[in-house]
């Protein structure tokens, strides 16, 4: 049996004539940039969110980019942040000369070690960005308590947190990306909501944040060919936006349809001892974008499974303050050893909703085999 990470193939099979139908519309229509389909995805993704504002940008690096700039986590500026992440959760602080300022993760969510938050502010701290990684929501309540305590923004990297929401100690649900100054999505194929290709969206609550990304998607002009700003050229491209308009119509059955697996390996995995599974902290309601295990012996599992033609993935192999490209921020091996130890455990498993049962079983019995032998 073969199973693969992620396929986009069984999507598409069964939704094959709205796909087509969607792009041969934005066909009809004439060439369009930030056409009615961007627009439509922008409406139907605050309505969904509860966000007041969501802004289509090119991508999810772009999205965090623009509103760093936006927010000015640059110039020296310090950001607080977590090393156990994509890229681009940093690069868009130290594109434009900002400071990421790293703490160690929670072990258990993964997540921004919150309780370490505040002996790393300084008169120079801007901003907090914490990533909502994997199935779960970093610690809001405490995000938002520094903020407040602080005067800083908080940009919430939901890249893939697109329907996770967060309770805490508050009364209500607020969904990733509306409870900071300013949220992100990627639109990234293998992400909650994917389309076919790049994409992100910016969200704010705030009218003003909104204004500016809206310029700043478009070279900085407010009014064509007039430039109050150096901005950029990071427009949600039409076609795609027709695709994920298609997929926002089955997101939640898409979102249950991950708890659904999630549980599928839960009860299968749950009594081997050499694994951790992910474990929910916070009154939040998660989303399995990616189910990630912590495993002993985790490069042999990873080979075994290859072998048995099981698709997996490290997120992540290297925490970002070990990377080259950060090494001029000064930090080394040991400085924040819980991320460090989890690059060295994690494996993700495959999880899109569209995987069977059988293969999820597969996947599961290939494992405990490994640690049989
Ligand atoms: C996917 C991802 C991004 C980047 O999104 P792109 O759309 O691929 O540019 C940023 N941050 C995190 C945590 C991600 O997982």
């Amino acid at each position: 049996m073969e199973v693969g990470f992620y396929t986009s193939k069984r999507e598409y099979l069964e939704k094959k004539n709205e796909f087509q139908r969607a792009i041969e519309n934005v066909l009809e229509n004439g060439i369009q940039t930030l056409g009615k389909e961007v627009k439509e995805l922008e409406k139907a993704v605050e309505e969904f969110s509860g966000a007041k504002h969501a802004i289509g940008v090119a991508s999810g690096t772009d999205a965090l980019v623009i509103a760093s700039d936006i927010m000015g986590f640059k110039d020296g500026k310090e950001v607080i942040t977590s090393p156990f992440t994509f890229l681009a959760s940093t690069s868009c602080i130290a594109k434009h000369g900002g400071k990421p300022v790293f703490v160690d993760i929670d072990e258990e969510t993964f997540n921004i070690d919150t309780t370490k938050i505040e002996e790393r502010v300084t008169k120079n701290t801007v901003g907090i960005l914490p990533i909502h990684l994997f199935c779960q929501m970093a610690n809001m309540d405490h995000i938002m308590e520094y903020a407040k305590k602080y005067n800083l923004y908080v940009l919430e990297d939901a890249a893939e947190a697109f329907g996770m929401k967060w309770k805490g100690n508050g009364e209500s649900y607020r969904t990733a990306g509306t409870i900071g100054d300013m949220g992100i999505y990627s639109f990234f194929p293998t992400k909650t909501l994917g389309g076919y290709g790049d994409g992100g969206m910016i969200t704010t609550n705030n009218d003003e944040l909104a204004e500016l990304t809206k310029i700043y998607r478009v070279h900085g002009a407010k009014q064509k060919y007039h430039y109050d700003y150096i901005g950029y050229n990071s427009r949600l491209d039409t076609m795609q936006a027709s695709i994920l308009l298609v997929k926002m119509k089955y997101i939640s059955e898409a979102i249950e349809k991950r708890e659904v697996i999630n549980n599928w390996y839960r009860d299968r995995l749950k009594d081997i001892e050499y694994i951790k599974l992910p474990k929910i902290k916070g009154d939040q309601k998660p989303v399995y974008y990616v189910f990630n295990i912590l495993c002993e012996k985790r490069d042999e599992l990873n080979k075994y499974l290859k072998e048995n033609g099981i698709g997996t993935s490290i997120y992540y192999p290297i925490p970002l303050h070990l990377q080259k490209c950060f090494s001029y921020l000064g930090y080394k091996e040991g400085d924040f050893p819980v991320a460090e130890k989890a690059c060295k455990e994690v494996l993700a498993l495959p999880i899109y909703p569209e995987i069977t049962e059988d293969e999820v079983e597969y996947v599961c019995k290939k494992i405990r085999e490994f640690y049989q032998k």
